[in-house]
């Protein structure tokens, strides 16, 4: 089930919301970002690394929502790594008893019996401003932001041209502020989209948290689209953005737009807690 994207990097995409786990080759082991949803897929990942030769040697958590921060058993104990503010607000929000029952709540019920959540969020922060992951393996650079969620990571491996995303420069999804709290949601991922532009000459592939594996020409273009949908969001425009009408999200995208153009500005925290699905 694996796609290889670009020299020593794959992907597994899960049915559900199109979610991309990566793996990354390295001598003897992978690193596996943001693994999955459903445990059989995740099983399947981790046969699938046993046949290759190389088990999960680090596991990356690109941000603190629940489609980023799951495990399975078959997968290995390796350890799992997110930035500082990302295992920060993790521990945050996922310390008291009841946080996996509100987790599982969530999740779409027609899924969630399938979703292991016994080793959700198991996650150490990486120090503060920490530059690469630190493994036996191509470099592999943070590029941490404010946007989408706290402690937000892309990462760019510059040896194989990949730019792995995170929940940023999706070709299904608009872009989700974080609403978590942030003085100026729009300012922040526009400014999140700015660090990504920096990096984009140094990368020819753009793998998305959810959606397709773009070429060359969609990282700037992918960048434009979610920067005109923000300054649609901030001058109160209509957006003319073709996310909101594909069949995979015309159900539910514009609600969430509705939502981010209600309270552009200022926290609401009801949107991580029961909007669906929650991201
Ligand atoms: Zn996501």
């Amino acid at each position: 089930m694996l796609t290889q994207v670009a020299d020593g990097v794959l992907v597994h995409q899960s049915d559900f919301m199109q979610t991309n786990a990566v793996v990354v080759e390295g001598r003897a082991g992978a690193l596996l970002v943001d693994p999955g949803v459903r445990g059989d897929e995740m099983t399947c990942l981790a046969n699938d690394l046993r046949e290759l030769g190389r088990p999960v040697a680090v596991g990356f958590s690109t941000h603190p929502h629940w489609d980023h921060l799951l495990w399975h058993a078959d997968l290995g104990t390796a350890p799992r790594y997110g930035t500082a503010r990302c295992a920060a607000t993790v521990r945050e929000r996922l310390s008291d008893p009841g946080a996996k029952a509100r987790v599982a709540g969530m999740i779409p019920p027609d899924i969630v019996e399938q979703v292991p959540l016994d080793r959700l969020g198991d996650i150490t922060g990486l120090p503060a401003d920490t530059e690469q992951i630190l493994w036996d393996g191509p470099e592999v650079r943070i590029i941490e932001h404010q946007a989408h969620a706290p402690g937000h990571a892309s990462l760019v491996i510059e040896e194989r041209g990949v730019l792995v995303a995170g929940d940023m420069l999706s070709d299904v999804l608009i872009p989700f502020l974080d609403l978590s709290g942030a003085a100026d949601p729009i300012e922040d991922h526009l400014a999140a989209l700015r660090l990504l532009e920096g990096v984009a000459g140094d990368v020819d592939v753009v793998i998305p948290g959810h959606g397709s594996v773009g070429g060359a020409d969609q990282v700037q273009a992918r960048i434009e689209q979610d920067r005109a949908y923000l300054h649609a969001l901030h001058d109160a425009d209509v957006p003319s953005d073709p996310r909101l009408s594909t069949p995979f999200g015309k159900d539910w995208l514009p609600g969430v737009h509705e939502r981010q153009a209600s309270i552009s500005k200022g926290s609401d925290p009801l949107f991580h807690r029961g909007a669906r699905p929650t991201r």
